[in-house]
């Protein structure tokens, strides 16, 4: 999407508008960025480790004190958002739990950050967040949607390979911003991912045959406490090995799949009239040979 650019206006008083050119200017040469992680739980803090990895500058506040785990990443923790966004990140990336992200960005206080600062996402849902950001963020913000198919479990040995969706829902086209954009998705590219730009209403579509289908049946075969035989067949694996992908991710993200993709509530009915559909031909196959037992019983005495 083409943004103009926008008349000077006093967004932040500490933040003149040379001061914000200059910054622009200073985006590192050597393409590393300031990202400050919004939600550095489970999620947030696997991502940083690759950043960090890649020499970028990471900066993070969360609701809990993580400021161990921060800096045991190399990163900055910061309790209090004002002195986060003070420190004028390239990238604020939200990884916050989907339940919780309106309250979270709604307490952000964005006028401390320059005016054309890159907003970036990794919720599992997507026209949600999209929308939100839309209505929640100046116009002068940039706005990158983007959902990495994968977690700590399914990406601990390397991303190589795995999906990384992503839509520019909003990126200006003066000064470093579309470079600055760029930086931000080679990040993933660079670790080889299979990048696919996608609208966040087809990923939405997909994901929910997809995504939440596999962490459906995950949750409900975890109830079900299957343990490892000494027989276990591929099959039997590769179902111990979804449960063990699918449940160290909390019910707070899985409920978000739920509440926060229209498309779920229907899939989850067809799971259940496809459950139901295979008992019944069961059922009705037993009840055959019984009726012919009882019949054939009662013929014989
Ligand atoms: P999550 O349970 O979805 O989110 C945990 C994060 O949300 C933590 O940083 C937590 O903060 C924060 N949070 C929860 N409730 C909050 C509240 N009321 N106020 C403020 N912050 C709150 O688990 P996650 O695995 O870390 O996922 C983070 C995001 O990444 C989610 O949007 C998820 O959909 C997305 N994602 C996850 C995966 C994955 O495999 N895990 C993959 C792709 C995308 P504190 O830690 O400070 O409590």
């Amino acid at each position: 999407m083409r943004c103009r650019r926008p008349a000077i206006r006093a967004v932040d008083a500490a933040q003149p508008f040379d001061m914000e050119a200059q910054a622009s200017d200073l985006l590192d040469r050597r393409g590393r960025l300031k990202i400050a992680i919004i939600g550095f739980g489970n999620f947030g803090q696997f991502l940083a480790q690759t950043f960090a990895r890649q020499g970028h500058t990471l900066l993070a506040h969360s609701r809990t004190d993580h400021s161990a785990a921060a800096a045991s990443l190399g990163a900055s923790f910061f309790s209090d958002p004002n002195d986060l966004c003070e420190q004028h990140p390239d990238v604020v990336l939200l990884s916050t739990s989907i339940l919780s992200t309106a309250t979270v960005l709604r307490a952000l206080p964005i006028q401390r950050l320059r005016r054309n600062t890159l907003f970036a996402e990794v919720l599992s849902v997507k026209e949600f967040p999209k929308n939100l950001l839309l209505k929640h963020l100046p116009p002068d913000f940039d706005i990158l949607c983007t959902h990495p198919m994968f977690g700590p479990e399914s990406g601990k040995d390397g991303w190589a390979g795995l999906p990384l969706v992503y839509e520019k829902v909003r990126i200006g086209d003066y000064g470093d911003r579309a470079e600055r954009c760029k930086r931000f998705l080679d990040i993933f590219e660079r670790e080889g991912c299979r990048m696919v730009e996608m609208s966040c209403a087809e990923h939405d579509a997909s994901a929910a045959e997809t995504q939440f289908l596999t962490h459906t049946v995950g949750r409900l075969l975890s109830l079900l406490d299957l343990k490892s035989t000494q027989i276990d067949t591929k099959g039997y694996e590769a179902l111990l090995k979804l449960v063990q992908n699918t449940g160290s991710d909390s019910f707070e993200l899985y409920n978000g799949l739920f509440m926060y993709n229209k498309n779920s509530t229907e899939l989850l009915e067809r799971l259940d009239m496809a459950f139901n559909s295979l008992k019944k031909d069961l059922f009705g196959k037993l009840h055959d040979v019984l009726r012919k037992q009882l019949f054939e019983d009662s013929a014989g005495n």
